[in-house]
């Protein structure tokens, strides 16, 4: 039987249609409904156009059987599918693609009124730092917690609210939040961020214009105001007499002032002591690099946003080569999906470390908490499961202690990923261990020595 171009469109059409009611309506707009085409059906075999590679895997993966199984049903007759590329189909994929990579979770636009989208503008908030949007990890746990709390009462709970953290780890996104919600609950309400510099600038360009004042009031009359990269305020002496007057204004009408700094105020050099009683007087929380764990949950959440997606071994593997700040770990994200985009095939572990060109791609590749420990029993000559065992005799307590601190320190293990791969639950002992191997380092020459030996062993 061979069927004519309209026939196909036909049965085709019948075949989502079922489809459709199997797999996920989010699976189905990826993978389906506009990437596939009937192709030809001549006797029992039947061919699907589709875009490129990494449709024809998921598809071959996870709907083939069905497709074949729903045509068979339709046609009364055993059928055999088979995916084929084709240009035209790339062609059509090309076109939606362009016009919607990413779906809701990123897109502000489809949510928001726009009196809140201009409100927002105005406080020079950037519409995808949400809460929502921010994934919360061990790292995080506490600044997140607090921020949320400023947001439901403002003025009322920590004031102000200080958050620091070394780069890309989140605290613009985290401070931007806090506006964003009370933004978006009253677009009335008068919020604005900015950077301590901006703060320096508008001071200046007030004082040489002669309108001090309004700068003043600009500031003074606001109910939220985020003041971000704190720590420069310490090189300019009359900014931080300014924002000094600035704070107790607000902070005396019970107004919330929320800052981000790379370091804690006790830290900031140059910062006056009155500031800095100030910045300590509400709530000082920190943001830390994110863990394994974090990281693999932050990469998992952008590639939910996409129609094309980074299979989930690479991005386990992204989350051991980028390993300190969230900013650099989106942007290897970032490069691995363009990339695999714009090849239209799949990427593998292996080749995301040549595309990322990280240095330290040869010591973590394909190491694993179970090279480690097997490294270290035969370096110390005792036997792995001794090591993963509760005994406490001293001959296997040493090496334990040391393959925590490797797996810890080279694949950047949460210290319950630590323990869990020593077949512990108590996380205590890792931040023991650790500290342990720490101070016999710094005191016992021959024992960093060996440390080093067994890394060498590992890197190769
Ligand atoms: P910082 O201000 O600490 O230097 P940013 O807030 O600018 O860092 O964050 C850098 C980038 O990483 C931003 O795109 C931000 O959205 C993203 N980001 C940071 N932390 C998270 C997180 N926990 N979840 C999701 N995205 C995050
Ligand atoms: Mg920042």
């Amino acid at each position: 039987m061979v069927a004519g171009e309209k026939e196909l469109a036909k049965l085709w059409a019948l075949v989502k249609n079922s489809l459709q009611r199997e797999i996920s309506s989010k699976q189905y707009k990826a993978w389906v409904e506009k990437s596939t085409k009937l192709l030809r059906f001549e006797e029992n075999k039947v061919a699907v156009a589709v875009p490129n590679s990494v449709v024809l895997k998921w598809l071959s993966n996870n709907a083939k059987f069905k497709i074949a199984r729903i045509l068979s049903q339709l046609l009364g007759t055993d059928v055999i599918v088979e995916f084929k590329i084709t240009p035209s189909a790339f062609r059509e994929y090309k076109k939606r693609d362009k016009n919607s990579d990413t779906v809701s979770l990123f897109d502000p636009e489809a949510k928001y009124s726009e009196q809140v989208k201009k409100a927002l503008e105005k406080a020079q908030i950037h519409p995808k730092y949400t809460f929502e949007n921010f994934i919360v990890g061990k790292n995080s746990q506490l600044a997140y917690a607090a921020a949320a709390a400023v947001a439901d009462s403002l003025g009322e709970t920590y004031n102000p609210l200080f958050i620091y953290g070394s780069v890309g780890v989140g605290k613009t996104h985290l401070m931007q939040a806090v506006a964003h919600k009370v933004i978006s609950k009253d677009p009335m309400r008068k919020v604005y961020y900015c950077s301590s510099e901006t703060f320096l600038n508008e001071m200046v360009d007030s004082i040489r214009k002669g309108k001090t004042l309004d700068f003043r009031n600009q500031y003074r009359q606001l109910d939220l105001l985020l003041i971000d990269d704190i720590q420069f305020i310490s090189n300019w002496q009359s900014t931080q007499d300014e924002l000094f007057h600035t704070f107790n204004t607000l902070y005396n009408a019970g107004k919330q002032i929320i800052f981000a700094s790379d370091r804690p105020p006790s830290e900031i050099n140059g910062l006056a002591d009155r500031l800095k009683s100030r910045f300590e007087g509400g709530m000082v929380v920190d943001i830390l690099p994110p863990d394994f764990e974090t990281r693999v949950a932050i990469l998992k959440r952008y590639n939910e946003t996409k129609h094309i997606k980074l299979p989930d071994a690479v991005l386990e593997r992204i989350a051991v080569l980028v390993v300190d700040n969230v900013r650099t770990l989106i942007g290897a994200y970032n490069k691995a999906h363009s990339y695999m985009k714009l090849t239209q095939s799949e990427i593998s572990p292996d080749e995301i470390e040549k595309l990322l060109g990280i240095d330290q791609a040869s010591l973590q590749r394909k190491l694993t908490p179970q090279k480690i420990i097997s490294s270290v029993a035969s370096f110390f000559g005792v036997q792995e499961k001794d090591l993963k065992s509760k005994s406490r005799s001293a001959r296997v307590v040493l090496p334990r202690q040391v393959s925590m601190y490797l797996i810890r320190t080279l694949l950047h293990f949460s210290l319950e990923e630590t323990a869990r791969a020593l077949g512990r639950k108590d996380h205590t002992t890792v931040l023991h261990a650790i500290e342990k191997m720490k101070y016999l380092q710094a005191e016992d020459k021959e024992f960093a020595q060996n440390i080093l030996r067994i890394k060498g062993k590992l890197v190769r």
